[in-house]
């Protein structure tokens, strides 16, 4: 099919993510095999396929920067995306019809609807492509509030610290389109208690980068990633990675502010 892409999408960040998500997983699992991993692999090749299909498909003919993100929703463009997503994770008998499927895409789109597990993990993984390559495109902020992405209004995966003159900035990641956002370096991203002695930190011998952000006042908890620990690490496969740090959190009685990628 010919390509019409417009200067922007060219320049966009293109498949780079999926290919480096995937790469970092495989090394992560070559360490320490994990279940979970091994099906992260074949969820971000099939990822890495959809942004194939979407850059060859996808035409932003006018962009506006005074325009939501959102705005940019393409049926067209999803259709086949959804298609192929569905086909490799749904059970079989298990599918839509393309039209119901393409409605309920939309309205997970502009969040009149929340995803659903397992019904929704098909359109998750393809609307995280779409969302991840259109976030290029000009568009205007949303207000949010800390704990969501002021691009595309869906909920943070993580946050994350790097280094900064002599003290470490903390971003946050969105876990529908990854864009990164700047949030304060202390306090609770849903809640914001800035009480240091309500906002425990726990850390763990089995992975030096990863953190447990809780907050005694909303009952939250935060995963993050310190890249000051480990340069190499990447948000969602350290993410999935560390699930067990997940599973840990909630036997604590806190309740996730971010949106794992298996949801869990
Ligand atoms: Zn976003
Ligand atoms: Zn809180």
């Amino acid at each position: 099919m010919a390509s019409c892409l417009n200067p922007v999408w060219r320049s966009a960040r293109g498949q780079r993510i999926w290919a480096d998500y995937r790469e970092r997983a495989e090394k992560l699992n070559a360490e320490t095999v994990n279940p979970l991993l091994a099906r992260y692999i074949e969820l971000v090749s099939l990822q890495a396929r959809l942004s194939s299909i979407l850059i060859e498909t996808l035409d932003v003919p006018h962009t506006d920067s005074d325009c939501a993100l959102l705005s940019y929703f393409n049926g067209e463009a999803l259709r086949p995306l959804l298609a192929l997503a569905a086909r490799e994770v749904s059970a079989k008998g298990k599918m839509e019809p393309p039209e119901e499927s393409l409605n309920l895409l939309e309205d997970l789109w502009n969040q009149v609807e929340e995803f659903q597990y397992p019904r929704d993990f098909a359109a998750r993984l393809a609307l995280e492509v779409f969302a991840t390559e259109i976030s290029v495109v000009p568009h205007r902020e949303m207000e949010t509030t800390p704990d969501r992405c002021p691009h595309c209004g869906f909920p943070i995966l993580c946050s994350i610290a790097r280094e900064e003159g002599l003290g470490t900035r903390r971003s946050a990641l969105c876990s529908l389109c990854s864009s990164e956002w700047a949030v304060s370096r202390l306090g609770c991203l849903r809640c914001g208690e800035q009480g240091a002695s309500r906002l425990p930190v726990f850390s763990f011998d089995a992975w030096a980068h990863i953190r447990v952000e809780a907050c005694d006042s909303c009952g939250g908890y935060l995963k993050s990633i310190d890249m000051t620990e480990d340069a190499e690490a990447l948000p969602v496969p350290d993410d999935v990675a560390s699930s067990a740090v997940n599973i840990w959190a909630f036997e604590q009685g806190y309740q996730a502010i971010g949106r794992h990628f298996f949801n869990l």
